[in-house]
């Protein structure tokens, strides 16, 4: 039987790219371990938490390809570890971030909030670093769907974001009291999503998932003017009247060049709890033509689920992850979402590297 060499598994490996980088995750010592012995090959990659919802299939495409280039009789075994590689500090405003997410829809009531809330959540299930700003200052509903109401404190100057569910959050909600109206100016907008940015101690983040209000255009382009934004959600539900709104909101992040990454189908059919029956009570595949229409990714369809709505009414929201209906829903949105973010990634010229093996 051929046995395979180090030598040739590395040569394999060489066109694994790392979808952070772009680059050879052998070029760039991010094969951390590689055991060859009697037609077996073990391999631990590492690669970083950003795209942590992918390492299921990063690990089996770098077995097919492993298995595509070696003698057909070795078995292949690839692990993932995480590696550490620091994020940079965005713009002006410094935040540590690899990546900055919008969620947006045209108007309010379609879930924006719901969905925002649970893409954090699933991201940070997956083990990705996620802070989640609720930048809907008209009416914050982040704090009441993760059930906290804690008061975030000052720690030499910065303001300390709060912990949920393994999410860092920062809300207007944790500030203003509840039923208090606060009118808001552009400049005192903008002030507050700066804020928000600057002197919260987010840490490090692969994430900040930013929920937007609806509508209008005053904090999307607060938010592209402080800091790079990788792209914005649009949410919507499948009902002609939503999808009015949201072509809308479309328009609105491209005037203020934020790229749409994709847009998510919100209470898209009714799975009927006690008999499994569908319903499609607002109609379903609305979001997808209209996606397609305008020529951005669709990300996915998440049912109308009455636990769902009881979960955020509650504080909750995180158990949605153990409902049959809505989980598969978000994971599946969640990892369509870091697909197209990684694929951006690969598809623009690798960041320049050190050669470390020569
Ligand atoms: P928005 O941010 O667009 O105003 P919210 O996220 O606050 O909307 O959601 C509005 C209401 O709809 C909330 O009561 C929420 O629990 C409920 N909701 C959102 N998505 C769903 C869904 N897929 N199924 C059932 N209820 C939902």
């Amino acid at each position: 039987m051929t046995q395979p060499t180090r030598e040739d598994v590395l040569q394999a490996l060489s066109s694994f790219r790392d979808p952070e980088t772009g680059r050879d995750v052998v070029r760039v010592n991010q094969v951390l371990d590689l055991q060859v012995r009697d037609g077996h090959v073990d391999v631990t990659l590492g690669l970083t938490t950003l795209f942590a919802p992918l390492w299921p299939e990063l690990k089996k495409e770098a077995e097919r390809l492993l298995a595509a280039r070696l003698p057909v009789e070795t078995e292949v075994n690839v692990m993932i570890q995480e590696y550490h590689r620091p994020a940079e500090k965005l713009g002006a405003i410094g935040l540590t971030a690899k990546a900055v997410i919008a969620v947006g829809s045209g108007k309010g009531g379609v879930g924006k909030s719901t969905v925002a809330t649970a893409l954090a959540l699933g991201l940070a299930r997956s083990g990705s670093q996620v802070g989640l700003m609720d930048a809907d200052v008209y009416g914050p509903s982040v704090p009441h769907l993760l059930g906290t109401s804690e008061r975030p404190t000052l720690h030499e100057g910065k303001i300390q974001p709060i912990g949920a569910d393994g999410l860092r959050v920062m809300s207007m909600g944790f500030i203003v009291p509840k039923d208090e109206a606060v009118i808001w100016r552009g400049p005192m907008l903008h002030g507050a999503v700066q804020q928000f940015l600057k002197d919260t101690a987010w840490g490090e983040l692969d994430y900040l998932i930013v929920d937007m209000p609806p509508g209008t255009g005053d904090i999307a382009l607060s938010l592209s003017q402080l800091l790079p934004v990788s792209g914005a959600i649009v949410v919507c539900t499948p009902q002609e009247l939503a999808l009015l709104d949201a072509v809308k909101a479309v328009a609105m992040f491209r005037k203020v060049n934020i790229e749409v990454l994709g847009m998510v189908e919100n209470m898209s059919r009714f799975v009927c709890p006690n008999c499994g029956s569908q319903h499609e009570i607002f109609g379903t595949g609305g979001v997808k033509r209209k996606a397609d229409e305008l020529g951005v990714p669709f990300l996915g369809e998440i049912p109308l689920n009455v636990s769902l709505r009881i979960q955020g009414d509650i504080g909750r929201l995180a158990d949605c992850f153990s409902d049959p209906v809505t989980a598969p829903a978000l994971e599946e949105v969640c990892r369509n979402l870091v697909r197209n973010l990684a694929a951006k990634r690969r598809s623009e010229p690798p960041l320049p590297s050190l050669s470390v093996l020569g």
